[in-house]
């Protein structure tokens, strides 16, 4: 099968920007066996645009362009297919809803011309934006596929991943097997420096993603049975386990939360919690897990030191001798949620989430997070540096949730 590439804008043509789009374009068809024969680029120009679509179809398969798809009136890519294709253009409802919600979320006013980018070929397959207001389509011309998508890089890429590359794998018969290891503890640049010579490998990739505190990992192999992919992608799924071991939290799982309550509902035990600074964010994402009912007992918020005795029973002397953003601190709300609620575990957080500290000197962003069975108690301490008051109590929540899977 032969692709071309049809880059859209003037800007482009200016030297203004660097056709990142075609780069990304040539290497993801590259990648799953789809070879790109041209590229070309145009202005916003309908007439031109007309000309490299019709040189376009007398030579390849599959005709991809970027860019255009805006609202603006020099976006025009849509409309000057259409002409050239003899294919009118009709509202895709949808797509309208989509961009009207995507307005409604920033609260800014949709204007008339963003309807604009709804209008869409007649009998496309359509492929939703979910990072801008564009949405991107494919229509057939005889066997030939012209597929259409936005300039910007994040939504094109993003398209491309989600909706684009499943519908040209269906065409090449490649199957995909696509795992997502899930790591905690460890920084993006550790997880690469342990991994670097595996990141190498064309099939399967593996490529990190840093998100909320976490890495996750993507490995993906292709060929043409999903048995076949299979026995690519083990080795390598075998290889990282082994690298990152107990850093590595679930496969193909939502979240920290989720194996918690999981691993909790498996071992029948209850938990009860203890929060400071988290302010019930700990309890809230174990909740936010359906069947949480079955291992979540009770949840704290003792933000002062009166209830922290008061509720939990931490005696006022401990307090006054280590403070409440303390190892003896977080272990005795630990034990003490545990021993008020009846459960078989406790886990606290108590800590400073900033912008200030603690009152002698302690910086924002140190906090204790405490874990306790029958027997045993687990303490263990972060310090989150320069980082904003929400993500220290996400982070935090996340290694009590971390400490307790
Ligand atoms: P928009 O809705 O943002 O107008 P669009 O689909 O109409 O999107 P363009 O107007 O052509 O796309 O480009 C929007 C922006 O996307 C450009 O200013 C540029 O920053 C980026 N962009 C466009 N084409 C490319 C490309 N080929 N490579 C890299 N970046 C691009
Ligand atoms: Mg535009």
């Amino acid at each position: 099968m032969r692709a071309e590439i049809i880059s859209v804008g003037t800007e482009l043509l200016l030297g203004d920007i660097l056709n990142t789009d075609a780069q990304y374009l040539s290497r993801q068809l590259a990648a799953v066996g789809i070879t790109v024969h041209f590229q070309s680029t145009v202005g916003d120009n309908p007439e031109r645009l007309k000309s490299a679509l019709s040189i376009a179809l007398s030579r390849s398969d599959i005709i991809i362009t970027s860019g255009g798809l805006g609202p603006t009136a020099d976006d025009l890519t849509c409309q000057t297919i259409c002409e050239e294709l003899g294919v009118e253009q009709e509202l895709h409802e949808p797509s309208l809803e989509h961009i009207q919600e995507f307005f409604e979320k920033r609260g800014r006013e949709m204007t008339e011309n963003n309807r604009k980018q709804a209008m869409l070929p007649k009998g496309c397959v359509v492929f939703p934006n979910t990072e801008g207001t564009a949405p991107g389509c494919a229509v057939a011309k005889g066997n030939q596929l012209i597929i259409m998508l936005p300039g910007p890089p994040r939504e094109l890429q993003a398209m491309f991943e989600k909706s684009v590359k499943p519908q040209l794998m269906e065409m090449t018969k490649q199957t995909i097997v696509s795992h997502t290891l899930h790591i905690f503890g460890m920084g993006e640049s550790a997880v690469e420096t342990t991994i670097a010579d595996l990141m190498e490998g064309e099939n399967p990739t593996v490529a990190p993603y840093a998100k909320e505190g976490e890495v996750q990992l993507r490995v993906t192999a292709m060929a043409p049975s999903q048995a076949d992919a299979d026995t690519l992608i083990y080795p390598v799924m075998d290889e990282l386990r082994r690298r990152l071991g107990r850093a590595i939290y679930g496969q193909d799982v939502d979240n920290l939360e989720q194996v918690v309550v999981e691993s909790l509902t498996r071992c029948d035990f209850h938990i009860a919690v203890a929060e400071s600074c988290t302010g019930g964010l700990l309890a809230k994402r174990i909740v936010d897990i359906p069947g949480a009912s079955k291992v979540m007992e009770c949840s704290f918020i003792t933000y002062s030191d009166e209830k922290k005795t008061k509720l939990l029973g931490v005696p006022p002397k401990l307090l006054k001798k280590y403070t409440a953003v303390s190892q003896e601190a977080a272990c005795s709300m630990a034990i003490g949620a545990r021993r008020a609620a009846r459960s078989d575990l406790g886990v606290s957080i108590t800590g400073y989430a900033g912008p200030e500290g603690g009152p002698n000197g302690e910086p924002a962003g140190s906090v204790w997070i405490a874990l306790t069975d029958e027997e045993r108690i687990w303490a263990r301490h972060i310090s989150v540096a320069g980082a904003s008051r929400s993500y220290v109590r996400h982070v935090a929540a996340s290694h009590a949730l971390d400490m307790v899977r």
